[in-house]
């Protein structure tokens, strides 16, 4: 069989850790199966890394960030090749390079393209565990890319998918997938499966458990998923095309404080100037995603909408620079925001189920600012302060705990 195991990076957060990964690599290996092994770099180093950047610089290119941000996992798979040495077990690390690992141009959320697989195969061929770093690509110019935080998660995939692994495991510092984030829901219950679009959906909208660009490669490709511990050996949460356990009303609740609202006051009321006003985020990049227009009245409206938090800035100063262009009055912008969804395949045939979260967020006196609904989520901004005690409240009205 060929395995890709992922390890996060509490999984590798220290020497012991470490060595807790390689034993259990090695146990795999030790039955005749191929290894390809994926991590992340240690513990916080992402985090202290970019920290380092902006104290430098407080607007580091973004060749540079992507440069510094790659020594992180080039740290994690070198030690882990040395710590197999310990142990006689052969293996080789490989950074993005020398795999192969082609992506798109754009630093910091570039997308992977194309996996070479003649330097894997050959090195597993000459039965070594293949340590690959996660989170980095190359791009055409020959320079490092990385695929945005969490973004492991697509490496393992992508190597799945691209090998034709038989199995690709994602470890982690939880049991598996729960239904809202066990840090701070403490009645989240484990999930033994999941779909795919359940998935896709409650990592977008906050479930950091999984890159979201993972899930959305592991259905293109029909890769199987199982997220566990690294700690332990419970059985994980397997993520797939159908489920067979009997579907719930949701399967989950999804926490994002990575957002903030941008309202533009007193557009005027005429054909184009959503087109306009979006149009100018898109070409900068920019992510938009609940979006809400005012009635129009005096012959102006106003337009609000999330972004990312990292990215608020640079939206304001971009609509700010065309305010003519767009004819607005006033922009501002809230940082003091969350945004808590419920996701679920159950709720396209089951009315009343925004209204039931709805009431959960009244009974606490949590003001609802924006509200944005799919077929299969519902998603409301709210005062961040608010944020946990609205996750807790809106699992507990839909019985979700154990
Ligand atoms: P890793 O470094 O292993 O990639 P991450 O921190 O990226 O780990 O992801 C694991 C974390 O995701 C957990 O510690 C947990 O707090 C968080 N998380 C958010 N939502 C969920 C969820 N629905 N189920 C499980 N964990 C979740
Ligand atoms: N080290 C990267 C991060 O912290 C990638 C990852 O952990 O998946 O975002
Ligand atoms: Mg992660």
């Amino acid at each position: 069989m060929l395995i890709v195991k992922k390890f996060g990076g509490t999984s590798v957060g220290d020497k012991e850790r470490i060595f807790n990964v390689a034993r259990r690599c090695a146990e795999e290996y030790r039955k005749g199966n191929d290894i390809i092994v994926v991590l992340s770099a240690m513990g916080k180093t992402t985090d202290e890394l970019i920290a380092k950047a902006y104290e430098i610089n407080p607007n580091p290119p973004k060749r540079e960030l992507d440069m510094l941000l790659t020594t992180g996992e080039q740290v994690s798979v070198a030690l882990m090749a040395m710590a197999f040495d310990t142990m006689d077990v052969p293996s080789v690390s490989l950074n993005a390079f020398q795999v192969a690992m082609h992506t798109t141009r754009i630093h910091g959320n570039a997308r992977l393209k194309r996996i070479d697989s003649d330097r894997i195969m050959h090195e597993l061929e000459h039965r070594r565990i293949v340590i690959v770093t996660g989170f980095q690509g190359i791009n055409k110019y020959d320079n490092y890319t990385t695929l945005g935080r969490g973004g492991s998660d697509t490496t393992a995939v992508a190597l799945a998918a691209a090998l034709h692994a038989d199995a690709c495991e994602i470890y982690t510092d939880v049991d598996g997938v729960y239904t809202a984030d066990p840090r701070y829901v403490p009645k989240a219950r484990k999930l033994e499966e999941i779909t795919y679009d359940e998935m896709l959906d409650l990592a977008t909208l906050g479930a950091g458990v999984l890159h979201n660009r993972s899930v959305e490669m592991a259905k293109k490709y029909g890769v199987q998923l199982v997220v566990r511990s690294s700690l332990n050996d419970h059985e994980g949460t397997i993520v797939k095309e159908e489920t067979n356990v009997e579907r719930m009303l949701i399967s989950g609740v999804a926490l994002d404080r990575n957002t903030a609202r941008i309202s533009v006051i007193g557009l005027k009321d005429e054909p184009g100037m959503a087109f306009k006003l979006f149009n100018l985020l898109a070409r900068a990049n920019i992510n938009v995603d609940v979006i809400l227009q005012s009635i129009g009245r005096e012959n102006t409206k106003d337009i609000s909408f999330t972004v990312s938090r990292d990215e608020a800035d640079a939206a304001v100063e971009i609509l700010k620079e065309n305010m003519s262009r767009i004819g607005g009055k006033n922009i501002s912008c809230n940082r003091e925001v969350a945004k808590v969804s419920i996701v679920g395949a159950g709720m396209m045939s089951n009315p009343g189920v925004a209204a039931k979260m709805f009431e959960a967020l009244y009974n606490q006196n949590i003001n609802i600012n924006m509200i944005s609904t799919s077929e299969i989520r519902v998603t409301v901004l709210i005062h961040e302060k608010d944020a946990e005690r609205a996750a807790n409240a809106v699992h507990d009205a839909f019985g979700l705990e154990e």
